[in-house]
Order: C-alpha cells, then structure tokens, then sequence
C-alpha cells in the first residue's frame, strides 16, 4: 500500500520539522531515532512514500539497499559500536508506528540491555514443503 503522504517522516523530509540527519541523497534520508534505544539509533527511509516493504518500487528499494551497509559502517565507526540490529517492521501489527517505510539500524553495546522478543519454535516440515512450493510458485 502506498504512503499518504502526511506521515511525520513527511514532514522532517519536507523540512517542516526538524531531524538529527546524518545522510541524504536523490532517493534516501537517514536521521537519528527521536526516542532511541541505544545512542545512534538511526531510521533509514526512502524519499518515496510508501508504507510497507511490500509496496515500495524496485528503484527506491535499490537505492535504499545500495546505501544501507555504508550508514551501517559509518555508525558503527563513529559510535564505537561493533554489532547492531536492521530492524524494519511492516504493519501495526507487526510494530509500526509511522506509516512510512523506514529501517532501524540499533547499535548493541556490551552493556545495551534492549531486547527483541523472538520465541522460535521448530519448523513443521510438512507446512514448509506446501509453503516454500507456493511461495517459489508465486515468484515464479
Ligand atoms: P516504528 O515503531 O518501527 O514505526 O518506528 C518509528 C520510529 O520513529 C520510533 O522509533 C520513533 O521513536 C521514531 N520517530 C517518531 N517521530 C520521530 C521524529 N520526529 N524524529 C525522529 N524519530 C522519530
């Protein structure tokens, strides 16, 4: 689903509110998280308004991987940090907040305490088989 172009990271990319940027080009804007879970806790978003992963064109989403392992390294220069989590949620349900695409990148010090809930359970191979058949089959 498309963007609705009234989100805040509108606003910050339109100049209206201000933002902590550390990089910009043609098509991406990173600036640091307002309410961090650790120091340097940066969003990355595409300048295309689109809510979801799902819905963001195949150029934005190229732009976007091409410049993401550079913001990585210059925030883990500059902190300090030597791991970090890319997180991206997609969907209220999934955690998202602001209804425009945008990648967390959460440098984990040794002494960072925030947590990701994450309670694995072993896969049903017979569900995979069906699954990972239909899932190739659509992406043909
Ligand atoms: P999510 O929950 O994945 O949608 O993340 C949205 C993030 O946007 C949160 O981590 C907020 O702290 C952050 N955020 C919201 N408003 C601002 C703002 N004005 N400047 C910087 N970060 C913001």
């Amino acid at each position: 689903m498309a963007g609705n172009g009234k989100t805040i990271f509108n606003l910050i990319l339109s100049g209206n509110i201000p933002s902590h940027k550390i990089y910009e080009d043609e098509f991406v804007y990173a600036f640091l998280d307002i309410n961090p879970l650790s120091r340097g806790h940066t969003l990355v978003i595409p300048k295309e308004e689109s809510r979801t992963m799902d819905s963001l064109s195949e150029d934005s989403a190229a732009e976007l991987g091409r410049v993401l392992p550079k913001i990585c390294r210059a925030i883990m220069k500059i902190t300090g940090a030597n791991d970090y989590n890319l997180v991206q949620n997609n969907g209220e349900n999934a955690g998202q907040t602001v209804p425009h695409l945008h990648f967390h990148i959460i440098p984990k010090y040794p002494q960072s305490n925030h947590s990701f809930i994450w309670e694995p359970k072993p896969i049903d191979h017979s569900d995979a088989t069906e699954l990972s058949r239909a899932i190739l089959e659509e992406l043909g």
